[in-house]
């Protein structure tokens, strides 16, 4: 097995250590790997003047040069693959080849950002003879990023991606619990050729780094994953320094169930989905609503397979599900599951942990499930599935606008009306039909309401690293 690599800050092309270091635990044993340095407001300092540096050289350079860039990165993180998906499943827990194939997802988002590069049009603005209104787009600046670690590779990628391509400088924090796959990135940047202080890495204390980072020059943008609650703090430090944001946070994805379709194909489908990435997955589906000619037969097929799905060692080929990754997820789902018991709900798989070494949940589904309970409104963020019947599709639509969330929404019919119901009415940056796959690189990825606002893949993601120029040009002057 390849080493857990040494992690350290990347500032203006070089690697440095610190003195102040935090550790890094394996979930699936709580054994340290490794540690994680906490940078030092000089080295924060020392990243800011890089990403100034690296800003003007960048957003100067070519687009075909900055896609070059790009996919030569993603060619060697294809090549260094099974080595990359190693650190992330000793650092994250989830089955090795869920991290294999996060590995190729970061590198999509390499090479479809790479491409958008080269398309960043402008437009010239018809006009009376003797003037000229043209629009361009330009790199906004340097970026301040925070990724976090539910997907160590494929998390900080997108951020990444959409900054180089612009001609963006970045400063990115990624998480310090699972730091390899941004190393990892860092790495192939470096060989792949990218200038010094164009891309910079840092690791810390989160809200010392974020807080001394957004105010400063040349900081222009800020783009966060994670919880609602730090998007909004995050949020309100941008707006003091009048910095726009991009803010990919929470969900509590609704999946509707109608009654024209394969109960128990649904069912198959869902389970396999609840238990990716452990459920800690903002787009997981959580709240299954089905109509209730279905409801009996999904339920029972979901409960089979929830108990069907085994749990263990990520590097165990035969695991489909591997421990949470970290301890707070682990507490999270015994309060979870403690409040739905007491409040009704029925366990029918799952609900206690597994052994006492490793944060090892099972797939744990609850059923008529009153709405009081606190996993109805909480995001579980992790492998719980709250299930309830419906009489019909438009109350299936009000419950899944319940919620401040609309991140990831899906539903199973083969109706073209029910498809249009569900595309009229459900509040939601991702509705998808018959899949719970929920963004690809090439779509748009984003949520409204308390699920943030912005979009990251598609033909969308580059324009929020981008400010947008009119330039009105009289020929003679007047
Ligand atoms: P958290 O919100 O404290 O941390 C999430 C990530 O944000 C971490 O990687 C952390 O380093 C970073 N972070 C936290 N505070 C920060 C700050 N002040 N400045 C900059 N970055 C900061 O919570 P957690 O315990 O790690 O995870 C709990 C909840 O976070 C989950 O229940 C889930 O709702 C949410 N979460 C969402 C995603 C997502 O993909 N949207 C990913 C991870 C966590």
């Amino acid at each position: 097995m390849p080493a857990y690599p040494e992690i350290g800050l990347y500032i203006d092309g070089t690697w440095r250590k610190t003195s102040d270091t935090l550790p890094i635990l394996n979930p699936a044993d709580e054994t340290e790997i490794g540690r994680c340095p906490i940078a030092t407001k000089a080295d924060l300092d020392d990243a800011l003047a890089a990403a100034a540096k690296g800003f003007a050289l960048w957003s100067r350079t070519s687009p075909h040069k900055r896609a070059a860039v790009l996919c030569r990165a993603a060619a060697l993180m294809r090549e260094r693959q099974e080595e990359i998906a190693q650190s992330i499943t000793r650092e994250h827990g989830k089955p090795i080849a869920q991290a294999r194939l996060e590995v190729i997802r970061g590198c999509e988002f390499f090479e479809w950002d790479a491409g958008e590069a080269v398309r960043l049009y402008g437009r010239v603005i018809p006009s009376e003879q003797g003037i000229r209104y043209i629009v361009h787009h330009q790199p906004i600046g340097a970026v301040a990023a925070f990724s976090p670690w539910n997907f160590p590779m494929s998390q900080p990628c997108r951020k990444i991606a959409g900054a180089i391509a612009s001609g963006c400088a970045i400063i990115i924090k990624a998480a310090e619990e699972t730091p390899a796959g941004a190393v990892h990135i860092a790495r192939a940047l470096h060989d792949a050729g990218l200038p010094a202080g164009v891309f910079n890495l840092v690791f810390g204390v989160p809200a010392d780094i974020s807080s001394y980072l957004i105010p400063r020059q040349p900081v222009r943008m800020v783009a966060f994953t994670g919880s609602t609650a730090v998007g909004k703090w995050l949020s309100e430090r941008a707006a003091q320094a009048m910095k726009p944001v991009l803010m990919e946070l929470g969900g509590h994805a609704p999946v509707i169930v109608c009654d024209d379709v394969d109960p128990i194909e649904a069912a198959r489908l869902s389970v396999i989905r609840k238990s990716r990435n452990q459920g800690q997955v903002c787009t997981s589906p959580t709240r299954f609503f089905v109509l209730e000619k279905n409801y009996t037969a999904f339920r029972d097929a979901f409960v089979e397979g929830a108990k069907a799905i085994k749990v263990g060692d990520g590097f165990d080929p035969a695991t489909q599900m591997g421990p949470v990754a970290n301890h707070r997820r682990l507490a999270a789902m015994e309060e979870l599951t403690a409040d739905a018991k007491a409040k009704g709900a029925k366990l029918l798989a799952g609900g206690t942990r597994i052994g006492n070494r490793g944060y090892y949940f099972p797939v744990t589904v609850f059923a008529d499930v009153p709405d009081d309970v606190k996993a109805m409104s909480v995001e579980p963020f992790g492998p719980l599935a709250l299930i309830a019947p419906v009489r019909t599709l438009e109350e299936g639509i009000e419950k899944a606008n319940s919620l401040p969330f609309g991140l990831a929404a899906y539903a199973f019919t083969h109706s073209a009306r029910n498809v249009d119901l569900l595309t009229d009415g459900v509040e939601c940056g991702n509705l998808s039909i018959n899949t719970l796959e929920a963004s690809v690189a090439e779509t748009p990825f984003g949520g409204v309401k308390e699920s943030g606002y912005g979009r990251e893949g598609g033909a969308e993601g580059l324009h929020h690293y981008m400010i947008v120029k009119n330039v009105s040009h009289r020929m003679a002057m007047g």
